[in-house]
């Protein structure tokens, strides 16, 4: 627990399941004012709601399309209206698509993109003008994936969009360094959530995935909350720009374990 984190508020995008549920409820054990959003899900997220309150926070859920300027303006206000203040944002809301490259519409691209990266864009530029606006120090959060390092074939947009996250978290974080405005990454490996449940139930391909990883297991979507609440705390106050993977060592090129190659 961090105990600078208590009564700050919170925006976690797509946190009405999955990681983003995940990290909500660990800022409600935190007691901080978290504003959930959904797109699609509003039992999930009147759920979420109920939990973070039940873990000793509170909560709100709002519902937001992430990739709108005006979803992201709805989240801040709500933030505003409700708890009257914002301390950090987090930028969790994402989706993929499986295409080979060559048959990819411009349509299934720019869904991916307008989501996963122009999303980042839109939430941070949100943030950002509140912190600015205030003259107060900000935390910004952004999830990125083992994808903005590692190419996925049949992933393009995906890849792409993350690996645009990764640039643009290291520029705006340099850029607002000297407002103490701090803006990080998380970069997911195979974390058990909703976006990877039909694979994951398929032993196949489970066991696949489980090869790929030198830890040996898939993770759990608390040990990436573990890694916000650090983040969003001042424990990790001189730390900006960087992306934090939390992969059970995925990133470490695995094909190279045991001494091969
Ligand atoms: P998930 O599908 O369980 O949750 C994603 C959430 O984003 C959903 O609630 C969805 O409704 C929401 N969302 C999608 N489009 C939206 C929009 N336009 N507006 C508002 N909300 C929207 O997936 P997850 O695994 O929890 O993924 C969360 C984040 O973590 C994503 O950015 C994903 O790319 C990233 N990630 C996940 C993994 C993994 O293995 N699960 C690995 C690396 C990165």
């Amino acid at each position: 627990m961090y105990q600078d984190l208590k009564g700050k508020t919170a925006v976690v995008t797509g946190s009405s399941k999955g990681i983003g549920y995940a990290i909500a409820v660990r800022f409600g054990q935190e007691k901080m004012n978290v504003v959930i959003n959904y797109h699609s899900d509003p039992e999930g997220a009147t759920q979420a709601a109920a939990d973070v309150i039940k873990a000793g926070g509170q909560a709100v859920a709002v519902h937001a399309d992430i990739s709108t300027e005006t979803g992201n303006q709805a989240l801040l206000q709500s933030a505003l209206d409700h708890f009257g203040d914002l301390d950090v944002w987090v930028n969790n809301a994402g989706m993929e698509t499986k295409k080979p490259t060559h048959e990819m519409s411009l349509a299934e691209w720019n869904r991916v993109v307008s989501i996963d990266e122009t999303g980042v864009f839109l939430g941070t530029r949100t943030a950002l003008a509140y912190f600015k606006q205030r003259g107060k120090a900000g935390n910004i959060i952004n999830m990125s994936s083992v994808h903005e390092r590692i190419p996925w074939p049949t992933f393009a947009s995906y890849a792409a969009a993350k690996g645009g996250v990764k640039l643009f978290t290291e520029t705006v974080a340099m850029e607002y360094a000297p407002d103490n405005i701090r803006v990080n990454a998380i970069g997911p490996g195979a974390i058990n959530t909703p976006i990877n449940a039909k694979k994951f139930a398929d032993p196949q391909q489970y066991d696949a995935t489980v090869k790929m990883i030198p830890m040996a297991r898939i993770g759990k979507p608390e040990e990436v909350a573990a890694a916000a609440a650090w983040l969003a705390s001042t424990e990790s106050s001189y730390v900006s720009g960087i992306t934090l993977f939390v992969d059970g060592g995925m990133t470490l090129y695995p094909a190279f374990k045991d001494g091969r190659g």
